[in-house]
């Protein structure tokens, strides 16, 4: 049995997402104990239910503690099965949490899977549609297995209603470990709003604003399409596709910030990122981090990759790994990127 304290370090839902995939990966029995005691209302909401109840319907598992607020949880998985799923966060929370939860295990699985996603897809303090698709998925075509996402409909907070197709194609043979050190030389750069169910001139406003910060015009400032009933919501993206790596860095609107406001909060992660040598900014870190240790865990060899930041977040998620897989992280700072190296321990 792994004991894991959802308190510790960074102290969020990330921990228990991260072990919920670990036990299923390994095989090993989780136990977590003050579920999300960081946050201001902690313990398992739907959202996090949703992961735990996905989590058991591919792996069989034996659950204790999945009710709405609980603190604690113990998660017995047995092997995880690939095939066609459903998997529904019944309120607007996200359902990107979710495919993050069970992807692991269905990417180590011996055939591929269907996932039909339902819930938020742009969300606040989560994975975004856009940046899975854009940023995620093709890191995890270059370890030779495949991520397939298509939207259907987006979901904000508070209607929901988002809806996701995801496949997933384990890869021939093992996850493929490699470097990503450098982001390389920018080939593309534009921003995308979404704003259903608002008025135009918030989306205008927005590009706008971060089209004089950043020097982008034309086809550089792109209004999403989506349906007015998809709303009301506000995502900001903005995608700097790079030789080596696209990266998608996201904002929200909320009814308290100004358009201008979002754009500009936006701007500051982008400058941070491009000021930085980095391959990735601070929440792709968080995904390639679990992504690089499967790998560096199926082939026995080392991977290395460089972010921007090297987050509270990042460093619960390493130590969680640590946790359940024989592997070691180094982190070696840099003046303008942190570098971030797994390897496995003999
Ligand atoms: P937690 O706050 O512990 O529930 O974890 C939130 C997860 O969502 C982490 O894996 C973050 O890296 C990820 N995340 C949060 N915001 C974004 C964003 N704007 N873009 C991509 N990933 C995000």
């Amino acid at each position: 049995m792994i004991e894991l304290d959802g308190s510790q370090g960074e102290g969020g839902g990330q921990i228990l997402r991260t072990g919920l995939a670990l036990a299923m990966v390994t095989g090993r029995p989780l136990a977590v104990g003050n579920i999300r005691a960081r946050r201001p209302k902690p313990g398992l909401m739907r959202q996090h239910l949703a992961c735990v109840n996905a989590a058991a319907e591919i792996s069989d598992a034996r659950v204790e503690g999945a009710v709405l607020g609980s603190s604690s949880l113990r998660f017995v998985p047995g092997p995880a099965r690939p095939g066609d799923y459903r998997f529904a966060v019944a309120s607007a929370g996200s359902c990107m949490l979710v495919l993050q939860t069970v992807l692991p295990a269905l990417l180590l699985a011996d055939a591929p899977s269907r996932i039909a996603l339902s819930g938020g897809t742009h969300n606040p303090m989560a994975p975004p549609f856009h940046f899975l698709e854009r940023a995620y998925a093709p890191l995890v075509r270059c370890m030779g297995a495949d991520l397939q996402l298509v939207l259907h409909r987006c979901g904000f907070y508070p209607a929901g209603g988002g809806a996701v197709d995801a496949v997933i194609v384990p890869a021939a043979g093992m996850l493929k470990p490699f470097d990503l050190l450098t982001r390389g030389a920018l080939k593309e750069a534009f921003a995308e709003c979404l704003a259903p169910g608002l008025a135009r001139h918030v989306a205008a406003r927005e590009l706008d604003t971060i089209g004089a910060a950043m020097g982008w015009s034309g086809t550089q400032l792109r209004s999403g399409v989506v349906r007015q009933n998809e709303g009301p919501g506000n995502a900001l993206m903005a995608t700097l596709a790079c030789e080596h790596v696209t990266e998608v860095f996201t904002g929200f609107g909320e009814k308290t910030l100004s358009a201008e406001e979002v754009a500009r909060r936006l701007v500051k992660e982008l400058r941070a990122f491009q000021t930085s040598e980095a391959a990735v900014g601070p929440h792709l870190a968080d995904q390639l981090a679990l992504l690089l240790a499967l790998a560096a865990w199926q082939s026995g060899r080392a991977a290395a990759f460089s972010c921007s930041e090297l987050t509270e977040h990042t460093r619960t998620n390493c130590a969680v790994i640590e946790r359940f897989l024989p592997l070691r992280f180094a982190i070696a700072d840099g003046e303008r990127a942190v570098t971030l190296r797994v390897e496995p321990i003999s």
